[in-house]
């Protein structure tokens, strides 16, 4: 398919010959009213209403028993790492088709991430994969954890990513953790409001972690949060995001090494006001999403579109070429006039502080690393 025609067709749909986004955010609610009531209250630091109204909120939108905000998606990866009972030395599979983020959470505790390759449709960590992976390198000890054979590591916990929003296979991933009693911990930062068989993502684990950061689906600025239907985990989670604090009226007793992690009242306005929104910019986003993928329909480039079973959010739509030099060539023309596009990551093994980490050959996300582009997603007003 030709470059030019592509291009063409994204302007058309976005009706403009200007510069286009990947992704922007759009503020058309009650952000403005509830930032001012927050300023208006002087309660705008990590004390407010608005940050257990979120909480409430957030929890009930996604089915969970429990929802605790924070300051980011990467300080809820880091949390939710430490109450599963992550330590230094620990391994934790995840994905080298992900966000930094995800690898350098499992590395802020001095564990090891060791990467399993992806299923080629949903860009998300492959059952298959995992199961071959344990299987070869993996056996149940008498302490009932699971170590890797050739490393002597515990494999403490399991960290798939839903890419895009788009959901992977995440039952059968849990099912295969569950066999060899290894926590999951579902990376659902590109994933609010998108469901696999009728659950959200994220509810599928013991913790899922969410970002609402300025390029994700909701924004509040900077901001994440975790959910859990674990009560236990649930005030661990709330401890150690708020300095370990053992609750007084006025003595400062703190019982552990715990985190500033707590999201400030003034994001918290913000994010409320845009799950408020959520449900119509997914609307609108599902709507954009089928507007490409019957546009490439019959084309050389494949729009990848969610399995059966999982309904996605199309955070960030992707296109697939059929080699590296065609996914090269897309980015240069595109980007050069003005439709902003950019590669799917490069592979989490390829940065010079995981090269050393353990991977399972990788073969899927090394075929999508050269083929993947994401086209601009943002909702159209
Ligand atoms: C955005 C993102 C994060 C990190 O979130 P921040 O809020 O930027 O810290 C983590 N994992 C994935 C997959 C992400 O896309």
């Amino acid at each position: 398919m030709d470059v030019e025609c592509i291009i063409d067709f994204i302007r058309d749909i976005f009706k403009t010959q200007e510069f286009i986004p990947l992704h922007t955010p759009t503020f058309n609610g009650k952000e403005k009213k509830y930032l001012l009531e927050t300023i208006d209250s002087t309660y705008v630091s990590s004390v407010g209403a608005f940050v257990n109204k979120f909480e409430a909120d957030l929890a009930n939108y996604c089915g969970a028993k429990y929802a605790i905000a924070c300051v980011n998606g990467t300080s809820a990866l880091h949390i939710a790492l430490l109450v599963s009972g992550v330590v230094q030395n620990d391994e934790v599979l995840t994905q080298a088709i992900t966000f930094i983020a995800t690898g350098n959470a499992i590395s802020y505790i001095g564990a090891r991430p060791v990467f399993i390759d992806v299923d080629k449709d949903t860009m998300g960590m492959s059952p298959e994969s995992l199961k071959s992976f344990l299987e070869a390198y993996a056996e149940q000890r008498a302490d009932g954890f699971t170590y890797n054979k050739i490393s002597g590591k515990r494999i403490k916990a399991c960290v798939p990513m839903h890419t895009f929003g788009l959901p992977l296979r995440i039952d059968e991933i849990l099912n295969i953790c569950n066999a060899w009693n290894i926590v999951l911990i579902e990376d659902a930062a590109e994933s609010i409001g998108s469901f696999f068989k009728g659950k959200h993502t994220g509810t599928y684990g013991k913790v899922g972690t969410f970002s609402f950061n300025g390029n994700k689906t909701i924004t509040c600025g900077g901001g994440g949060a975790l959910i859990t239907d674990d009560e236990y985990v649930a005030k661990e989670l709330k401890h150690l995001t708020t300095q370990a604090k053992v609750p007084h009226p006025w003595r400062f007793r703190h019982d552990a090494v715990g985190y500033n992690y707590r999201m400030p009242n003034l994001n918290a306005a913000l994010v409320c006001a845009q799950l408020e929104e959520l449900d119509g910019f997914i609307e609108n986003k599902r709507e954009l999403a089928l507007s490409y993928r019957n546009f490439f329909k019959n084309a050389d480039v494949q729009f990848v579109s969610e399995i059966k079973h999982a309904k996605s959010n199309y955070w960030l739509n992707a296109i697939c070429f059929h080699d590296r030099s065609a996914q090269e060539d897309f980015l240069k023309v595109s980007n050069d006039r003005g439709v902003m596009t950019r590669p799917i990551w490069d592979l989490m093994n390829t940065m010079p502080m995981f090269s050393d980490c353990l991977t399972d050959g990788l073969e899927n996300s090394i075929w999508l690393s050269d083929r993947i582009v994401n086209i601009p997603s943002s909702v159209r007003i």
